[in-house]
């Protein structure tokens, strides 16, 4: 049977006939409840799934617009949601059918733990822009067990291995768990847009993703500039890969970069002006989004008719490219800068994320579940 064919009759599968075990989580019971202890249950793994034993967990924003409903329009939160998509674990069991690992591997779970694997993107290995069922890693549709998926800040997750990366034990765990989203989110449109050599490139905001993208700008051999709303963030930047730091508030600072970008990387996660940002791309310059705060953000045209620029958006990145990601992350000795917290601190550590208080990505220890 094709893969695809074994996805067919899996979602075919009754959920009364799966087993299941239960495992100790964090979720959120509403938009304004916070986060507090949940028992969950995890499907037993089956022939071509690998149970992890989470070890640990990233702490990305988009955790807090899910939980807090921020995103309604587009992704409604199913309650109870139990957030986290960078998930770092050891294989605790490995089904019959399964190749890439085994019993004690370490390896890592992302935003995604199923797609359709039949569209078009899906076979270009572009599955986070599957057109048809792709299963988020928390606040999905579980084909299998049905109800909603549920997400790291847990003890355990069991994923088909397809979906199931490989992290090199060069690597330390904790500061590779955020590769898988902020890691992905950066390094993919980097790569996408070819930023490099002889490139003036700008990252606008130093949290999570931001400053993946400082280290991946710096170590694609671009010009980098970090713009920033935190005077205070800035001997950060240029010790994590930055040649330049503008305070963005600073309007003269800003003007000094007017026309001069190849391509600018915003990973803001809250309301702010993209009309400043355009207009620091040269000609056929192009801007990418990757931060999705709630509200939109007004466009003045002119903006994009002078000078012919674009303005782009970026979804995470495909398994095969998270893959590449985590070996060249391997080769180059790059992981995040994190900030270690125990689960019971995750609702501090929201509040923090709100004020950019975070050097420069909360990671929970899950052995504090
Ligand atoms: P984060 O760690 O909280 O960092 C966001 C940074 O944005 C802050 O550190 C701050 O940097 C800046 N910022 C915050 N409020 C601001 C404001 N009002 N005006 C200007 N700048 C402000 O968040 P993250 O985890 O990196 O995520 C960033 C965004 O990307 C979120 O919206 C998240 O949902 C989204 N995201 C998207 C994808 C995707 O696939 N496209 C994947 C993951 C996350 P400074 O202090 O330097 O100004
Ligand atoms: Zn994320
Ligand atoms: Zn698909």
């Amino acid at each position: 049977m094709t893969e695809a064919g074994q996805q067919t009759a899996a979602q075919k599968e009754t959920p009364s006939k799966v087993q299941t075990y239960t495992a100790k989580a964090y979720a959120a019971q509403s938009a304004s409840s916070g986060l507090a202890p949940f028992t969950l249950q995890r499907r037993s793994p089956r022939p071509q799934d690998v149970e992890i034993e989470i070890l640990y967990c990233g702490v990305c924003h988009s955790d807090l617009h899910q939980v807090r409903n921020e995103w309604k329009e587009v992704m409604p939160t199913t309650y109870p949601c139990v957030p986290g998509h960078e998930i770092v674990g050891r294989v605790v069991k490995a089904g019959s059918a399964v190749k890439k690992f085994k019993e004690g591997d370490i390896a890592a779970v992302g935003c995604m733990v199923d797609s359709c694997r039949v569209c078009a993107n899906c076979r270009a290995g572009e599955e986070q822009y599957c057109d048809n069922f792709l299963t988020l890693t928390y606040n999905g549709q579980d084909k299998i067990l049905g109800g909603v998926t549920y997400g790291g800040y847990s003890q355990s997750i069991v994923v088909d291995e397809a979906y199931v990366l490989r992290v090199s034990n060069k690597l330390d765990p904790a500061g590779t768990a955020p590769l898988l989203c902020a890691g992905i989110t950066t390094f993919s449109p980097l790569r996408h847009w070819k930023v490099g050599k002889g490139q003036k490139v700008g990252i606008v905001g130093l949290g999570g993703l931001g400053h993946m993208a400082v280290k991946f700008a710096h170590a694609f051999g671009a010009h980098v500039v970090l713009f920033t709303t935190s005077p205070n963030k800035t001997a950060d930047a240029l010790r994590l890969g930055a040649d330049e730091v503008v305070v963005s508030k600073n309007e003269a600072e800003m003007r000094k970069h007017a026309n001069s970008f190849n391509f600018i990387l915003d990973a803001v996660s809250a309301q702010h002006d993209l009309n400043a940002y355009l207009q620091l791309l040269k000609l056929d310059g192009t801007m990418t989004l990757v931060g999705a705060p709630e509200k939109p953000a007004p466009i003045a045209a002119f903006n994009l008719i002078m000078k012919r620029r674009s303005l782009a958006g970026s979804a995470i990145g495909g398994i095969r490219e998270t893959q590449e990601m985590l070996d060249f992350c391997a080769e180059h000795g790059i992981t995040a800068d994190i900030e270690m917290i125990r689960i019971q601190q995750v609702n501090e550590a929201y509040e923090r994320l709100l004020k950019g208080d975070v050097k420069y990505r909360f990671v929970i220890d899950n052995a504090s579940l």
